[in-house]
């Protein structure tokens, strides 16, 4: 049996996308299941679209995910180069083949010319212009002018493109390893350029050559290739390498979440203003911002009914249908960049700064993500265990994945649930681990503690919070004074009147021998039933003296973690404050 290779094959464009990490999971999962390699390619050819810095992103990303290729650029193997652009001379010398065999000719049409046959055919009321059996004559190539014109052309170096001569009348089957059966008829199939001016080959011809030779047995990418793939598959067929050809799996896309998920009561005006501002920017209607939130505000009325609001109505206007159709593209749809910022959520593995703050993105890493839950987060959008199981360590998701439980719908990305998984990981990590991540976020901000005391407030904390950084915004007053209190708490709880009582609690705080989360619980229970106090008369007002707010763990981990002096000297401060919110 062939051994099973298995490769990613992203263009540095700019940062990967989420949607591409899962296609490098997918990959990675798979081949590691069967023993084979997983091979990182890098699909650099098209040099319009080349952005400086993508290559490293993608490689770091990887990294970070803990998905290393076991070939790929900087690593070796025995397939190399693995960037396409050092492969030129190879695909040069396929291209030739494919001439010789008549599976492809040289196309002499500038840029004018095309255009002109577009508004042509547009003119003349047909389809859009294709260039293809149809057409392909009546266009200047070498299959139209003769031998001696293009032996001409040639020798003065006018400038040409290499396209794909599409066979006319055949049927081209891709079994899918997902989407089954998908069957193109090449006469609806268009001739591709396959070699630009200039010598660089498209995508589709490299990425053609390059699985051949470097031996790939399966194609894991996303669904937007499924129309390319029975162009694909003719290539091989005219290759002569269709029995070889790899196995093709296109997963489903990953689409925008819900649109209750974060449209509710609470949020709905926050997100008029901020659909309404962006509908602003990208229309020309005269149309005043006013008259935009009102309708935005009327289709989040009933925020579970959006599709149905998003209908258009008989009696909608022109203006009322423009604003409709951008939520419909803006809600509904593929997962993209944009969301990330509209709606509040990474979908980037790693922060990217581009070249404009447009086009900067924060990570899921440096908002606290731990790698492993974001795998776990990912595996799910296609995939499904068959089982109610959703913690996955990467042995068991290697073990339990498989393409055939990949699904063929969409799958919606739920950040909610990303926020779940990271949760579930750090309620499960050693607070060894979470104390040094807390040390070196420490010392970022100029800050410090020992390991012993931060391991104390990682097993206090790692269940309140879902990032690791939370910890040090939710329980600052851990490692930094008070900042800032609670004031309409306090209005409610300080009663002069208690004041003495108070001081009293403080006195009893003082005198504790020793100072644990459970001696200091009984004394002040003992306090409580000795004075005749409530729990409410006294536990909100302590929590507010030692940590300004009152939420968090219990109030008397709290104490016994800040110590016997600050916790008293912290009492007898916050009760002056306290003093002075209620006098105001
Ligand atoms: N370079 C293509 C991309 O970035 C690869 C598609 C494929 O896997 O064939 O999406």
């Amino acid at each position: 049996m062939t051994k099973m290779r298995v490769r990613f094959a992203p263009s540095p464009t700019g940062a990967l996308h989420i949607g591409g990490v899962r296609t490098a999971l997918y990959d990675y999962l798979l081949a590691k299941k069967h023993g084979g390699t997983f091979v990182l390619r890098i699909e650099d050819t098209d040099q319009k679209r080349y952005v400086e810095g993508a290559e490293d992103y993608i490689v770091n990303a990887l990294k970070w995910c803990g998905l290393e290729p076991d070939e790929g650029p900087g690593i070796g193997g025995d397939f190399g180069p693995y960037r396409q652009s050092e492969r030129k001379d190879i695909y040069q010398k396929y291209m030739q083949q494919l001439l010789d065999n008549e599976h492809a000719y040289y196309a002499f049409d500038t840029a004018e010319e095309l255009d002109a046959m577009r508004e042509k055919v547009k003119a003349e009321g047909k389809h859009s212009f294709q260039y293809d059996a149809s057409t392909r004559m009546m266009m200047r190539n070498s299959l139209s002018l003769s031998e001696e014109d293009v032996k001409v052309l040639l020798e003065n170096e006018t400038p040409y493109t290499i396209r794909f001569k599409m066979p006319e009348n055949q049927e081209v089957t891709v079994n899918d390893l997902i989407r089954e059966e998908v069957t193109f008829q090449t006469n609806e199939l268009d001739d591709k350029v396959l070699m630009k001016s200039g010598g660089l080959p498209t995508y589709h011809l490299a990425n053609i050559v390059d699985d051949h030779l470097m031996e790939i047995t399966h194609v894991i990418r996303g669904e937007e290739w499924l129309p390319s793939t029975g162009l694909h598959v003719m290539m091989y067929r005219c290759f002569g390498w269709e029995d070889s050809m790899p196995k093709f799996a296109h997963l489903p896309l990953i689409l925008k979440p819900a649109p209750n998920t974060y449209v509710t009561k609470r949020t709905k005006d926050q997100f008029t203003e901020s659909f309404a501002a962006e509908f602003m920017k990208s229309t020309d209607l005269e149309i005043s911002l006013e008259d935009v939130k009102k309708i935005v505000a009327q289709v989040f009325s009933n925020p579970k009914d959006i599709q149905s609001q998003l209908k258009v109505g008989k009696n909608d206007d022109g203006k009322k249908k423009a604003v409709k159709a951008f939520l419909k593209s803006a809600m509904y749809g593929k997962l993209s960049k944009r969301d990330g910022d509209r709606l509040g959520f990474p979908v980037f593995p790693l922060s990217w700064e581009g070249k404009s703050e447009a086009d900067s993105f924060v990570g899921f890493k440096e908002i606290g993500f731990d790698a492993k839950a974001v795998n776990n987060f990912l595996v799910f959008l296609g995939w499904n265990p068959g089982t109610e199981q959703e913690m996955f360590s990467m042995k068991e998701m290697i073990n339990a994945f498989s393409l055939e439980r990949v699904g063929k719908s969409g799958a919606k990305f739920d950040y909610e649930k990303a926020r779940w998984f990271n949760q579930q990981y750090l309620m499960n990590k050693d607070d060894e681990k979470i104390a040094e991540e807390l040390g070196v976020l420490l010392s970022e901000k100029g800050l410090g503690a020992n390991e012993a005391f931060l391991e104390k407030v990682a097993a206090m904390m790692k269940e309140r919070v879902h990032f690791i950084p939370e910890i040090l915004e939710s329980g600052y007053y851990l490692f930094e004074p008070i900042k800032s209190y609670d004031d309409k708490t306090i209005q409610k709880r300080w009663k002069p009147e208690s004041r003495e009582k108070m001081n009293l609690l403080a006195a009893t705080i003082k005198g504790i021998m020793s100072f644990d989360a459970i001696t200091i619980e009984s004394a002040v229970k003992q306090f409580m039933e000795e004075q005749e106090l409530g729990f409410g008369e006294v536990l909100p007002i302590l929590r507010l003296a030692v940590s300004g707010t009152t939420m968090g763990p219990s109030v008397f981990d709290i104490m016994a973690l800040l110590g016997h002096e600050e916790t008293v000297n912290r009492m007898t401060a916050s009760y002056k404050y306290f003093d002075g919110v209620i006098v105001e």
